[in-house]
């Protein structure tokens, strides 16, 4: 049978490439193979030919956090929508509460969006992923307490979380001297930016910093750098080492934060360790002892 996607639907995905034109698209799908077409799935055509979904490839790097889209949709509670699948969590337009999501595939590398099946919902080809700077900034809290409470979704959890994003932001905002306002004024990838900091601000930020000393783990999918740094990371290690800190500047980022920057197309993470100098090094008495320092960790293959 001949199919063709809802107007709403195929715009959903137009208007991402134009946004965000270096955004990967393995994820991408709209129309149903054929493991779906023998379940019911909106990827599958409907009597008419229509197919009722799209699938929407989760691309930080290239501006496309579906964290913050999920976010954007659910704080409009977006009219087209019916249902939204991303990270092992799914919500319903009956009543925009998020949930776990048990289904066989977690969605952790795209988000899944099924629109009603109405003519209303199928031809409103309006904007999904364009926001005004007061939204995005709700969207990048949301997105960050919906992340920090997944399995305890309590209201209590709720406002702690939130209590600890709004920190997050402050705290980053002392630490590197970016104002969460001029970044999120800066569209929606801006807004993606500020979010991937601040998460990772959050996670390393969740406890206590570590004892001095103790080694902090690499971030998942990143491992350590071994042998000659590139000189252009070297130079942004030494100045997210400017950002650390210290007694000088206490708002600085702990031991146990990363920084998350993509340098000449590679991924690489500055994690902020316990580090200390041998006595025979030439270098002051202070970093013979125990200080902040920043390890370069380059993303897998
Ligand atoms: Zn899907």
């Amino acid at each position: 049978m001949s199919w063709r996607p809802a107007p709403s639907v195929a715009a959903a995905l137009t208007e991402a490439n134009t946004l965000w034109p270096k955004r990967k698209r393995g994820g991408d799908g709209i129309i149903g193979d054929a493991e779906h077409a023998r379940r019911q799935s909106d990827h599958n055509p409907d009597a008419s030919g229509i197919v009722h979904a799209f699938d929407l490839t989760h691309d930080p790097n290239n501006g496309v956090h579906c964290l913050l889209l999920a976010a954007l949709l659910s704080i409009r509670q977006d009219a087209r929508v019916r249902k939204i699948i991303f990270d092992r969590r799914t919500v319903e337009a009956t009543d925009w509460v998020w949930r776990d999501y048990t289904g066989e595939k977690p969605h952790t590398h795209h988000m899944h969006v099924s629109i009603k099946p109405t003519k209303t919902a199928e031809n409103d080809t309006s904007s999904w992923w364009d926001a005004d700077p007061v939204t995005r900034s709700v969207a990048v809290l949301w997105a960050m307490v919906e992340h920090a409470t997944k399995q305890e979704n309590t209201p209590e959890a709720k406002a702690k979380a939130k209590a600890k994003a709004e920190a997050a932001m402050e705290q980053a905002t002392a630490a590197t001297g970016t104002s969460w306002t001029a970044a999120l004024t800066g569209g929606l990838g801006g807004a993606t930016a500020v979010l991937q900091s601040a998460l990772s601000l959050l996670s390393g930020t969740t406890g206590p910093e570590p004892a001095r000393g103790r080694p902090v783990p690499a971030p998942q999918g990143y491992r350590r750098l071994v042998g000659a740094v590139p000189v252009l990371v070297g130079a942004e290690a030494k100045k997210v080492l400017a950002t650390v800190k210290s007694p000088a500047n206490p708002n600085g980022l702990p031991v146990g934060a990363h920084v998350v920057r993509t340098i000449a197309g590679q991924d690489y993470a500055f994690l902020i360790e316990w580090h200390k100098h041998p006595p025979t090094d030439n270098v002051s008495d202070a970093l013979k002892d125990w200080h902040r320092g920043v390890s370069t960790l380059i993303r897998n293959p």
